[in-house]
């Protein structure tokens, strides 16, 4: 039996494109596939983002971008590579139709680029905007605070306005990630680039149906031993959880190696469709569940979906939606992919 699996819905990355391109009221959508796409799989996000409206994919390394580039179906997708990349990069770049960034030193010539302005994150981007030369195409800022200081991202948008205002028209200007689509109409600019809000995953750590997204990725795992425990046995490494009375615990082949965090101690999964608590140290390889009674061998775990959120782990790690889904290991090695198209 698989250790787990990971289940990949391309209709709902398909319908939350389509959800972001309302938001986005006449800009461009700009699937943001960085990471492996958040760790969901790249070409396939990526795939199902094109075919749900979106008009250019984002990555943050020309490795990523190539890698796009490799698949046949996205041989002639507009791609923009967000990160810093070297003069091979350049290079490699020109060969493969990519564009890149210019977010510091000089501007690279023969590509199309972007120029990015620094209008508060504080961290990539031109303080100043240079004189376009021909290579530009585009001007691009990004948002520090969307999902949580209304003030500073107003200021920002602002910023952004009178920073590009007088610029050629054929020049986009895009400025939004997630949250700066879903909550400012005045962040749309030309296109905008989102990533969370695409996979599903709220921006700001609440629900993603409040915002219209259905989460795209599922995972699922299974007991592969029950046991009982006695008052004064324990489970796992650190003794960190004894029973006091006697309790069931259903073991589920999925650890922190797979990107089961072990801070995510605590947090609720589906056991047979019943919510049950994650107890004591989460190991390499193995978690340990919390049940009511015995249950058999082969009971299905669902530890994302249905109604089981990534943003509730996220809340047990303190940590952000982003950094669990991104720390997930979909590859064959530890675990199978599905995908499902509905
Ligand atoms: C990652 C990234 C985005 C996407 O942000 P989300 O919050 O995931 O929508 C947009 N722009 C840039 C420059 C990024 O690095």
């Amino acid at each position: 039996m698989e250790r787990s699996s990971f289940t990949l819905d391309l209709g709902a990355i398909r319908r939350n494109a389509e959800t972001l391109l309302r938001a986005a009221r006449g800009a461009e959508l700009w699937a943001v596939v960085k990471a492996n796409g958040y760790g969901h799989g790249a070409p396939d996000v990526a795939r199902a983002a094109l075919r749900g409206g979106a008009t250019a994919l984002c990555v943050a390394t020309v490795d990523e971008a190539l890698e796009l580039r490799a698949v046949p179906a996205l041989d002639d997708a507009r791609v923009i590579v967000m990160g810093p990349g070297d003069e091979r990069e350049v290079g490699e770049a020109r060969a493969a139709r990519l564009e890149l960034v210019a977010l510091g030193g000089p501007i690279p010539e023969g590509v199309s680029v972007h120029l990015k302005i620094d209008t508060g994150m504080g961290r990539w981007g031109l303080s100043e905007l240079p004189a376009p030369t021909r290579s530009v195409v585009g001007v691009m800022s990004h948002l520090a605070a969307a999902e949580s200081d209304p003030d500073f991202t107003n200021l920002q948008i602002d910023r952004f306005r009178e920073a590009t205002v007088s610029l050629d028209d054929a020049l986009v200007r895009h400025l939004a990630n997630s949250a700066g689509t879903l909550r400012y109409a005045g962040a749309s600019f030309d296109a905008v680039r989102c990533g969370i809000a695409l996979y599903g995953i709220s921006a700001f750590g609440s629900d993603p149906a409040l915002d219209g997204l259905e989460p795209a990725l599922r995972w699922e795992s299974y007991v592969a031993l029950a046991k009982r425990l006695e008052p004064g046995d324990s489970t796992g490494y650190g003794r960190r959880y004894v029973a006091d009375e006697p309790v069931w615990i259903g073991v589920v082949p999925v650890g922190y190696a797979d990107g089961f965090r072990r801070d995510m101690t605590g947090t609720k999964v589906l056991v047979d469709g019943e919510r049950r608590r994650v107890v004591g140290t989460v190991s390499m390889d193995a978690i340990a569940i919390e049940l009511d009674d015995e249950v058999n061998v082969g009971t299905p775990v669902t530890l994302v979906g249905d109604g089981v959120l990534i943003e509730e782990h996220a809340r047990v790690a303190d940590t952000i939606g982003y950094e669990i889904v991104t720390g997930l290991d979909t590859s064959a090695a530890r675990a199978t992919r599905i995908i499902r198209d509905a």
